[in-house]
């Protein structure tokens, strides 16, 4: 009996539940993955969930909002992705020591790498990456892009959060990084060189699919790529307007479903059935 499961606040909409419960029936395994919804201030109930894990009462767990940096004190080891990025979505135990992993980050590159290597004109991969938002998702992304060597400015509707996570990733790399504020006229001077946009805010997110993270009077770069990392809707608006602008443009369901398998990976130590995990993914609410 394999248990798993998510802890964050709140967790009404997940898809995991379902995407890792296709897993676990396409690999003939007895399990379960269960939400624990436990809200920012309950320190007590996260490090309770956490010792279940350490005691193999839970085989693993993934994280979310609120908690993917709460969690590090309480973990005895993290990854050298967890570590660098700052953030932990996927909890396992190895004997008794907590080990804390990112896969956002792998589960981000593989997709992009994906989408990019679609049948349009190739996209120049040193080129400067636009991520807009600067908060875990973002951290995630700029590592990954940082690896790759892409040239990142991070753009937020709070400066100086941009301008912390620039400064992070400064200590540790040359590459070139930038922060500006998310707006039109801080946006316009990069476009010339801007080679792909990832939305790392939730911006267009279900139920607010008329909103659009890009500045509206704005035109989208010739010959660069979208990739937006909200999965609900499938089409958000940044995505159909960047398409209708002959850019292409991609969801993050395939981040979605590689993370959750990359984890899986960790959890059972079998190969993830990928294929399975998107048809579960795929499926209408
Ligand atoms: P987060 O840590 O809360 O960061 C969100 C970022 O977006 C912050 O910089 C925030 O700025 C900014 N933001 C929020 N509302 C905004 C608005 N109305 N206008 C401009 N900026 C805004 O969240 P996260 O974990 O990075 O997640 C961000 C999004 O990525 C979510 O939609 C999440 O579902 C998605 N995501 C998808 C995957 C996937 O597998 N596809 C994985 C991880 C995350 P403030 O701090 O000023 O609010």
């Amino acid at each position: 009996m394999i248990r798993l499961g998510l802890i964050g606040y709140p967790l009404g909409h997940s898809l995991s539940p379902r995407i890792h419960a296709a897993a676990l029936a396409a690999c003939g395994l007895d399990g379960n993955y269960s939400l624990f919804p436990i809200p920012p201030e309950d320190r007590e109930g996260l490090r309770e969930t956490l010792e279940r894990v350490r005691s193999g009462g839970i085989d693993g767990l993934n994280v979310t909002i609120p908690h993917k940096q709460n969690v590090i004190p309480l973990l005895d080891e993290l990854t050298p992705a967890a570590r660098a990025i700052g953030a932990v979505n996927t909890i396992y135990a190895r004997g008794e020591t907590l080990i804390g992993e990112n896969t956002d980050a792998p589960g981000f590159m593989a997709d992009l790498e994906r989408f990019l290597a679609g049948p349009q004109p190739p996209i120049e991969r040193r080129a400067l990456a636009i991520v807009l938002g600067a908060g875990g998702a973002a951290r995630a992304a700029a590592w990954g892009l940082i690896r790759s060597g892409w040239k990142v400015a991070f753009a937020a509707r709070r400066v100086e959060q941009a301008e912390t996570l620039a400064n992070r990733f400064r200590a540790d790399n040359d590459t070139e990084l930038r922060a500006v504020p998310l707006e039109a006229e801080a946006l316009r001077p990069l476009l010339r060189e801007c080679g792909l946009i990832v939305n790392a805010t939730p911006v267009g997110m279900a139920p607010n699919t008329g909103a659009s993270p890009w500045p509206e009077a704005l035109p989208f770069p010739t010959d660069a790529a979208v990739y937006d990392m909200v999965y609900r809707p499938r089409e958000t608006r940044l995505i159909r307007e960047a398409r209708l602008a002959g850019v292409r443009a991609e969801s993050g369901l395939g981040m979605l479903v590689e993370q959750a398998a990359r984890a899986f990976e960790c959890w059972t130590g079998r190969p993830a059935p990928r294929r399975a995990m998107l048809e579960a993914a795929n499926q209408p609410d």
